[in-house]
């Protein structure tokens, strides 16, 4: 494959112009440097850029905010406004088309570690005999907490609930092998095992159908946080028969700081009268719901894990990123353009700066999405300092303690010449 690629910013310039995806960039707002040029944004793993079209959709729920007031719940205005009161239906179709769910298994509501909170008071229902949690000794800190917390509650210890999995000693990733030894060493007294979709710190895409059978063989309920995955890579989250999910739309999802989150349910737990679950009026039948009755009654879909009506300004802007989406013909054609940029950045960092810098980042495709963790190996570089050279050369990317680098070329509006870019100044820096 790499025949097609040389290190020129000729061959950058042709790879955009081959692109058919390449004149969605203009739906997004880049930052700009102080000195007035785009950012080489490479951050969207983080927070993914503003889509024009929000300023719009956000503006029309302000309009109708002030022509309307009250009256805006049940509004039907034209597009793209749409009635407060069920604000959340306006995005359920294309969220979960975006994760491969049925319609009825997806809900946008709260924050991610919220969800997550909510979806183990359902599915983490520890007994005296089967109370342990499987996670990642390094979990991104906000599961661990929720994680941890969760267990407590339950009137148990962290030590005694949590199994952790780590990479082995010296390595990065996590082998699947190992996860399946705890899945079967803890067999009986494993209740839960909740992991990412793709790994916040390295990159790596976990198996999540085949985490899935071994932890359901032995008799537990799986979970995953899709905060990495959800819109970086294909996901088939009703195939790959997970009980429950949640994300975050602020980063691959471009939604904004903050924005609404998202939850799956797995159709086989919906409609379920026998499930544990907290309770508000919002995850109540939307017939009875405004008659004010005491009598809770299930909405049958992933709906009924709702509490409050939704924020709609935070909604908003999820519904023009979604659309970006659908402009882009879904996940398939963007995976397939990731994977030219993926092959054409692993080109560069062997062609330009191996034996400098290393990625951490599994190298098979199946096993990564956008995101590369990068390693400074150069002599005479510290990773800290050359992040901060970086930002002041006008690349925007992230530092995780300790020593990595993270970047990602975002398919929807990142081009070929910003990965070109980014890698001419790298060099330029370890020169
Ligand atoms: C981004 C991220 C979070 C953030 O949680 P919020 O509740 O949205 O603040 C949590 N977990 C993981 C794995 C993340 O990547």
């Amino acid at each position: 494959m790499s025949e097609q690629f040389d290190a020129s910013s000729t061959c950058a310039a042709r790879l955009d112009a081959e692109d058919p995806l390449a004149h969605l960039r203009d739906e997004f707002i880049f930052p700009v440097t102080p000195g007035g040029e785009e950012e080489i944004y490479l951050v969207g793993n983080s927070l993914g850029l503003q889509p024009r079209a929000v300023r719009a959709y956000v503006d029309a729920e302000l309009d109708k905010w002030g022509r309307l007031g009250v009256k805006g719940h049940v509004d039907t205005d034209v597009e793209p406004t749409f009635p407060w009161e069920s604000y959340e239906e306006s995005l359920t179709d294309q969220m979960a088309t975006l994760v491969g769910a049925l319609p009825s298994e997806v809900v946008v509501m709260n924050g991610l570690t919220v969800n997550l909170h909510l979806l183990m008071t359902s599915f983490y229902r520890p007994t005296t005999e089967r109370f342990k949690v499987l996670i990642e000794e390094h979990a991104f800190p906000s599961d661990h907490f929720a994680v941890a917390s969760q267990v407590r509650h339950h009137g148990r210890t962290a030590e005694e609930a949590l199994v952790t999995v780590s990479p082995r000693p010296g390595e990065d990733l996590l082998h699947i092998d190992d996860i399946a030894a705890e899945i079967a060493e803890h067999g009986d007294q494993l209740a839960l095992v909740l992991l990412p979709g793709v790994h916040y710190y390295t990159g790596q895409v976990f198996p999540m159908a085949e985490i899935v059978d071994t932890a359901h063989g032995v008799g537990a309920l799986v979970g995953f946080d899709l905060a990495h995955a959800v819109g970086n890579i294909p996901l088939n989250l009703h195939d790959a028969n997970m009980d429950f999910a949640a994300w975050c739309t602020y980063k691959y999802l471009n939604s904004g700081p903050g924005a609404t989150a998202g939850c799956f349910v797995h159709e086989r737990h919906l409609g379920r009268t026998d499930i544990n679950r907290f309770e508000g009026w919002w995850g109540t039948d939307k017939e009875t719901r405004f008659q004010m009755e005491t009598v809770f009654d299930p909405i049958p879909t992933a709906e009924a894990w709702q509490l409050s009506n939704p924020p709609v300004f935070s909604m908003a802007p999820i519904r023009a990123s979604l659309e970006v989406f659908e402009k882009a013909g879904g996940m398939g054609p963007l995976r397939d353009k990731s994977e030219r940029q993926i092959a054409y950045l692993d080109y560069l960092l062997d062609a330009v700066l191996a034996g400098r810098v290393e990625s951490i980042t599994p190298r098979s495709f199946a096993q990564r999405g956008c995101q590369y963790s990068l390693r400074v190996v150069a002599e005479g570089h510290a990773g800290r300092g050359v992040f901060d050279a970086l930002e002041s050369a006008g690349v925007a990317c992230d530092w995780r303690h300790p020593d990595v680098i993270r970047i990602a070329a975002v398919p929807l509006y990142n081009s070929f010449s910003d990965i070109h870019r980014f890698v001419q100044i790298l060099d330029g820096i370890l020169s």
